[in-house]
């Protein structure tokens, strides 16, 4: 029964001619499948359906073939070859009666055009802007361009009406749509009827919102999503011009939904932005018009939601993360499972496979973008095959999902950890500074497998082969993590670097163990993520002075897909940390390194106290090794398989072990598959 504390956020809401059936609105996200994987993006919001979202957006969808984003994939509506992914897509949202929202974009001078090749447009004549400095620019838009501007909108509202939107929004937030080229002074310096004043900016937005009521207005809902503030000073669409413009144009649109201004700025990691971190931005502008009011803020918190609403900052309570992270985030809260809630950590692993142009992955939800391919479920597995045990030995982020989700098929699973505490990686990374979300990994796992009575878990119990051989479960699974090296082997040295036995030299687990250097710290990171830059902020908090070395052009440079890269380095060089790009690591010895440009190969000493070592990790498969060369011991001990997963098999990001633990668990006691693909997956139709 829900809690009546939580009953405004599942109040009906009106958008024009459609009414939502509660306040939680899943705003428009990537998941870098696409138009590439059309049903495995359809059965994704499917889910989210089911899990009771009220109105459910598709990603950004491209209207014309004259604006495109190419290599990011997104959604395309350029002609009817376009439709039946967007039907799907539509049905799938209405499956269990949300609303279908389509967000139409044209990239403007934000779209390179790369696979159409054409010429893009924009308010006037500049590069294009976007994340991979394409040597394309935009030309400036006739009043010609305008009108077949325009006239390709109404084909697209005509489209999405058509294959069942009920709600139609125009993109122009992120710095990535025209509508808010135009809105800016920054984008738009033109002369004319369109340019200068706010009234003249704004016109472009008033004629298409205009054009989409007269053409669909009937049955969609009309809403547009605008940056709350650019972030470029006086020359950008600033806060204060963006509210002059709600005020302007109060009722234009059926709905305003606002999200900050650069996409970096909105979707900011844990690390760097708070949950709400948008409040004081949208605080107030609610006030301005009478039409309902979307925002975002990596909503995970019921009561953070209901006070938005009850201060009068919100209307719909806007969420991508945290409705990847848990899909059924709003039948939890209405069903009172508040435990239950899977709540995004605010890693940006998901963003990741739209800057790759992979496929979306979560680190939370593995199931994310698995729902079609594999057939996986958030909350559901299927029922176990057999009556078979499992033993999980280590209780990281790999074996707590295993142990979860085979407890969920019913399995008897018993779960060893070595350690006192629970969670492995995840548990001593969340100590680290700004890392403290990490731990949602292992508090939401700890909390599902304590309700579970076939899953027992057993803490001081580091189980040797010869423990394991003794037992008898017919599976084991070895999530025993990683260790990282402390020899400089990483990406730029695959072959040890020369080290002074003299110089101490530490790695990411020393210092998460807490032994800590002092002094002058040369920091070497050949890892690009995250633990580097955040090392170098815990040895700052200790009172280190820090060098941070790096082979690649940037700090933290795999951190540009987490949307994070450039706060990192802004706080490393903010904080006093010397920053020195494009340097290896060549040696190591008494009172210092010596540092060799990765270019020329030119070398510079350097005086330290003590080397950090951030390269690569090694698995630690001890145990499984072992037990593989006893494979011939097994049968007497009942033992039928034995499988490293997670860190244990090859260590990468948390996500990765959270997924193989899932994967074990789905495939246990299912036919081995041979020479099959273990996915299902969409070939492009080949025409004549
Ligand atoms: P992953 O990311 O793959 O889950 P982690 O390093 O986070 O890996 O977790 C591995 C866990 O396994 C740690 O908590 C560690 O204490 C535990 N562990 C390692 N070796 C053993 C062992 N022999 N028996 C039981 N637990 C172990
Ligand atoms: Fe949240 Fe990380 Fe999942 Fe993205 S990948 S939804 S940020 S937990």
């Amino acid at each position: 029964m829900r809690d009546p504390r939580y009953d405004i956020l599942f109040e009906p809401v009106k958008i024009g001619p459609v009414t939502a059936k509660n306040r939680f609105y899943q705003v428009p996200h990537c998941n870098g499948g696409g138009y590439r994987d059309p049903s495995a993006a359809a059965e994704m919001r499917r889910v989210k359906s089911e899990g009771g979202w009220g109105v459910i957006f598709t990603e950004q969808v491209e209207i014309h073939h004259t604006s495109e984003i190419t290599p990011f994939i997104e959604l395309r509506l350029w002609d009817e070859d376009d439709m039946p992914g967007l039907v799907k897509m539509a049905d799938a949202i209405h499956s269990n009666g949300a609303l279908a929202g389509i967000e139409l974009a044209y990239s403007g001078a934000n779209g390179p055009n790369l696979y159409t090749r054409e010429v893009p447009m924009g308010p006037g004549h500049s590069p294009i802007l976007t994340f991979t400095s394409d040597p394309v620019q935009a030309r400036a838009m006739d009043k010609e361009d305008i009108r077949n501007l325009r006239h390709w909108h109404k084909l697209a509202y005509r489209r999405a009406k058509r294959a069942g939107y009920d709600i139609l929004c125009l993109y122009g937030a992120h710095g990535f749509g025209i509508v808010q080229h135009f809105l800016s002074p920054r984008t738009n310096q033109r002369t004319d009827e369109y340019g200068g004043s706010l009234e003249n900016r704004s016109r472009l937005l008033k004629e298409l919102i205009s054009d989409a009521r007269d053409e669909v207005g009937d049955t969609c809902a009309i809403a547009v999503r605008l940056s709350l503030d650019e972030m470029a000073g006086e020359q950008g669409f600033s806060n204060a011009q963006l509210r002059d413009m709600v005020a302007m144009h109060a009722e234009l649109p059926d709905l305003w939904d606002f999200a900050h201004g650069t996409w970096e700025a909105c979707s900011g990691t844990s690390r760097f932005k708070p949950e709400g971190a948008q409040e004081d931005l949208i605080r107030g502008i609610k006030q301005l018009t009478p039409k309902p009011v979307v925002g975002v803020g990596r909503f995970t918190s019921a009561d953070m939601m209901v006070r938005q609403v009850k201060q009068g900052i919100l209307d719909f309570i806007g969420a991508a993360r945290p409705s990847i992270a848990d899909p059924f985030l709003p039948k939890k809260v209405d069903e009172n499972r508040i435990e239950d809630i899977r709540e995004c950590i605010g890693c940006n692993i998901c963003v990741t496979g739209d800057m790759t142009m992979s496929i979306s992955r979560c680190t939370q939800n593995s199931s994310f973008m698995e729902e079609w391919r594999k057939g996986w479920h958030p909350e559901r597995m299927p029922a176990k095959k057999s009556e078979t045990k499992v033993l999980v030995v280590g209780a990281g982020p790999a074996g707590l999902s295993a142990a979860h989700r085979l407890g969920l098929r019913g399995y008897e699973v018993a779960l060893a950890e070595a350690g006192a505490d629970l969670g492995g990686r995840v548990t001593r990374e969340s100590r680290l500074p700004g890392l403290s979300a990490w731990a949602r990994v292992r508090d939401y796992r700890v909390g599902q497998i304590q309700k579970m009575t076939n899953v027992n878990v057993y803490r001081d119990s580091a189980l040797s082969a010869d423990d394991i051989l003794g037992f008898g479960f017919e599976h084991v699974a070895i999530a025993t993590g990683a260790t990282w090296r402390r020899d400089g082997v990483a990406r730029y040295h695959l072959f040890p670097v020369v080290l002074d036995s003299a110089m101490p030299v530490f790695t990411p687990d020393d210092l998460m163990a807490g032994k800590l250097p002092s002094g002058h710290v040369v920091l070497y990171d050949d890892d690009h993520y995250y633990m580097g830059s955040v090392l170098a902020e815990l040895l700052l908090k200790q009172g280190c002075r820090v060098t941070y070395l790096t082979p690649s052009t940037k700090a933290s440079e795999w951190a540009t897909n987490t949307l994070e890269q450039g706060y990192i380095q802004q706080r490393l060089l903010e904080s006093g940390v010397d920053v020195k790009v494009t340097r290896a690591l060549s040696s190591v010895q008494t009172g210092g390194v010596t540092a060799s440009c990765t270019y020329t190969g030119r070398t510079e000493e350097i005086a330290c106290d003590a080397v950090l070592m951030v390269t690569a990790r090694l698995p630690d498969e001890s145990v499984f090794l072992d037990l593989k060369t006893r494979q011939a011991e097994w049968a007497d001990s009942g033992i039928l398989s034995v499988k490293a997963i997670g860190d244990a098999q090859a260590p990468a990001a948390i996500a990765w072990a959270t997924y193989a633990g899932h994967r074990y668990a789905e495939e246990l006691d299912e036919p081995d598959q041979g020479d099959a693909l273990p996915f299902r997956r969409e070939v492009a139709r080949v025409k004549d």
